[in-house]
């Protein structure tokens, strides 16, 4: 299994959002905020660093990336976590494992939305109002548009083609 290629082309955007729809808060730059699921509050304290694809709590101090958040909230061994994930971003076929079906359908449902579109395109447009050095817009644009283009895989059911078996 690549975990590397994983844990950066998993993204933790829309695992968080399918948990948390009414509680989004906030879309700045490339940054969107939540309420925490891991500790109760009123005021949204996780932020998911979409572009470096991780998330931090600064009420509980909750460090997460897709493996950690999925492994956390799903209560799943690691093992399970790699075919989950798998199974959702189609990385490779010879993980699928039938009893994560319904995970993996809730998690591609939200994917495929209008909703999730919407916070990438907002993301894009809220980042390019701003003067940005010529790496980051690279940077920036290589992450949505990776995204943007998981989307239409995901509805046409087609693997990664970037996906190497190590
Ligand atoms: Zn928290």
């Amino acid at each position: 299994m690549n975990i590397n290629y994983m844990r950066e082309h998993a993204s933790l955007l829309p695992l968080v959002l399918a948990n948390n729809k009414k509680h989004l808060v906030d879309v700045v730059g490339t940054n969107y905020y939540f309420s925490c699921q891991f500790h109760n509050e009123k005021t949204p304290s996780l932020r998911i660093k979409n572009v470096s694809n991780t998330g931090y709590c600064f009420g509980c101090g909750a460090k997460i990336n897709p493996f950690t958040y999925l492994q956390e909230y799903e209560n799943l061994k690691f093992r399970k976590v790699l075919q989950l994930l798998a199974q959702i971003y189609l990385f490779d076929v010879k993980y699928e494992n039938p009893k994560l079906d319904s995970l993996v359908s809730k998690y591609q449902q939200v994917i495929m939305s209008e909703e999730y579109l919407f916070l990438l395109e907002e993301g894009l447009e809220r980042f390019n109002k701003l003067s940005h050095s010529n790496q980051e817009i690279e940077q920036v644009n290589t992450v949505y548009e990776y995204q943007l283009s998981t989307i239409e895989r995901i509805r046409n059911h087609m693997y990664d083609p970037g996906f190497v078996y190590e």
